[in-house]
């Protein structure tokens, strides 16, 4: 099932929330540094030790201090345009996540608007390819999260739920 919710995605009890990182996995800004501060300094501790991740790729952490279990973390894409494989990307940020959490069994998972925030992805744009990974794999989970920070985000993937 596919819920979409406005939140703050460190609130939510569900077995793995996504992090729209950056390649060292070490922490920055948005969601990203939300995440840091609420998992605590364990999670930069343990990310270190991942050597980093490319973008479109995903990496698995525990979630320390956070209510979920496990933070799934994935670098998107930045926008330049939409000509230089942006979309593909942001498609392979959204599977590798989900594959990933199918190998540790986790059965709720929130995901951000990865790519929307400091990244510059055009919102419509990106929830377009977000909704459709969400539609792909919702049969294999209890709950997919489509976790907005604003009524607006949100309104933008009811419009595509409903098409
Ligand atoms: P990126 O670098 O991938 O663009 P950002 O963190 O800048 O990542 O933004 C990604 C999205 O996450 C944006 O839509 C932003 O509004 C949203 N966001 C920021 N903080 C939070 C939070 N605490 N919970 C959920 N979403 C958040």
């Amino acid at each position: 099932m596919i819920e979409i919710r406005v939140a703050d995605i460190t609130t939510l009890s569900v077995d793995a929330i996504v992090n729209a990182a950056n390649s060292s996995l070490l922490g920055g800004g948005g969601v990203d540094g939300a995440i840091h501060r609420v998992a605590g300094p364990e999670l930069k501790q343990y990310n270190a030790t991942l050597g980093g991740c490319p973008t479109g790729e995903a990496r698995i952490s525990p979630g320390f201090g956070l209510p979920a279990a496990w933070v799934i973390s994935t670098v998107g894409p930045v926008w330049r345009g939409g000509q230089h494989g942006e979309a593909d990307l942001l498609a392979a940020c959204y599977r590798n996540s989900f594959a990933l959490a199918l190998e540790n069994h986790i059965a709720s998972i929130a995901f951000p608007a990865i790519s929307t925030g400091v990244y510059g992805y055009p919102k419509r744009a990106a929830a377009e390819v977000a909704m459709r990974a969400f539609q792909a794999y919702q049969s294999r989970f209890d709950r997919v999260v489509a976790c907005c920070f604003s009524e607006s985000d949100a309104e933008i993937y009811r419009t595509l739920l409903n098409d």
